[in-house]
């Protein structure tokens, strides 16, 4: 093929190409491999390009497929259709150490037999691979507490508690909290696959927060009251429209009050304040707010960044004795972010905390 063609093809390519000549020399680079591997890759021979056995034995296999060196070809090769060789191999670039795809295969060229490379970064597929283990062993954790205190009773109750009524109702009542929380567990996972199913689709409904967030304060009205904690509401009198799921926001600010009582609740008092935001720079547009605000024990600082990550607590034993699954604040995030909205959290030790969703005003409705 001609070598003005190659070079036009693969300078079209979004991900990195480096086409090499009979004796294993670039002849045609494209932007991406340039941006991955250093300027000026053309007519240097592929060795000092990319430095890796694996690749450089593939390259010489496809060049000289008779002359393999060693004889016997690498097992890491992994040959392809094309009759090249895909693998998968960590290369040091930009400074660091990068997992790629690299596929070698044989070209034409009006010089005899080429070789072909392309190379893809595989650093995202291996980081969501990473966190879908992480995710696992930590569901796997989280159901296992509650169901190794569960298998514990049901063994004291057949033996040792058998004939003892007294112990059997105050087993039967832990074991009832513990199926409980699993079952916290259980939906809350279910509730976060599905926002994040849903995440790229807009909400569409017309919500007016000021009804939903009075009727989310009346449903949480007993725990409040039962850890002597008043909520008010300010700024609900009117409509405060937005283009929203109401299920999920109603979720969003269920969790957050929930929490604030929670957590926030030896201050005696949590507000919830609906604003109107004529100019949001995040959102670059009108906007509107929904503050809910406790005088508890705040968060310290560095716990901050973190807080909505799936499983995060500040006080692991705490959250539990509490009933919590460590899922509510990334199912927030997730929810607002539907919402292309923003969540803030700002929290003073000793003063209280105050977390804020922030969210487009309805344009139909301003
Ligand atoms: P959980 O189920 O543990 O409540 P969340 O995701 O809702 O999970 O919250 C994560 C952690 O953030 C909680 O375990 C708690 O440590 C902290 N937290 C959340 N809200 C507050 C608050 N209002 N005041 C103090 N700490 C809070």
């Amino acid at each position: 093929m001609d070598q003005a063609i190659i070079q036009q093809v693969i300078a079209a390519l979004p991900v990195p190409v480096v086409a090499l000549d009979a004796e294993a020399r670039v002849f045609a680079a494209n932007v991406a491999a340039s941006r991955l591997l250093g300027d000026n890759l053309t007519d240097r021979p592929f060795v000092t390009v990319l430095r890796h056995p694996v690749i450089v034995q593939a390259v010489d296999s496809v060049l000289d497929p008779a002359h393999v060196d060693p004889p016997v070809p690498d097992p890491n090769l992994a040959k392809v259709e094309s009759g090249g060789y895909r693998n998968r191999v960590v290369i040091s670039a930009r400074g660091r150490d990068l997992p790629v795809e690299v596929t070698v295969s044989a070209m034409p060229t009006k010089f005899g037999r080429g070789a072909l490379v392309v190379i893809e970064d595989s650093s995202g597929i291996e980081e969501a691979g990473q966190l879908r283990r992480d995710f696992v062993a930590n569901v796997s954790h989280e159901l296992r507490t509650p169901l190794t205190a569960m298998i514990g009773f049901i063994e004291t109750l057949r033996g040792p508690a058998r004939d003892d009524p007294g112990a059997r109702d105050r087993f039967l009542q832990i074991m009832e909290t513990e199926a409980a929380r699993m079952n916290r567990l259980v939906l809350d996972l279910l509730s976060l696959s599905r926002v994040e199913s849903e995440e790229r689709r807009r909400p569409a409904e017309t919500v007016d927060l000021a009804m939903l967030v009075r009727a989310v304060t009346e449903t949480l009205a007993q725990q409040a009251l039962a850890n002597n904690v008043r909520i008010l509401v300010e700024g609900a009198d009117s409509p405060v429209y937005v283009a929203g799921d109401a299920d999920q926001l109603t979720q969003v600010f269920h969790n957050l009050v929930e929490n604030a009582v929670k957590y926030g609740g030896t201050g005696g008092l949590v507000t919830l304040r609906l604003s109107h935001i004529a100019h949001e720079p995040s959102l670059r547009g009108p906007a509107c707010s929904v503050a809910v605000i406790d005088q508890g024990e705040g968060i310290d600082e560095m716990h901050l960044p973190r807080l909505t990550e799936r499983f995060y607590r500040v006080d692991s034993h705490r959250s539990r004795e509490k009933g919590g699954t460590g899922l509510g604040l990334a199912i927030v995030k997730h929810i607002t972010s539907r919402h292309r909205g923003k969540l803030r959290i700002e929290s003073e030790p000793g003063q209280g905390s105050r977390f804020t969703v922030i969210l487009p005003a309805d344009p139909e409705r301003r």
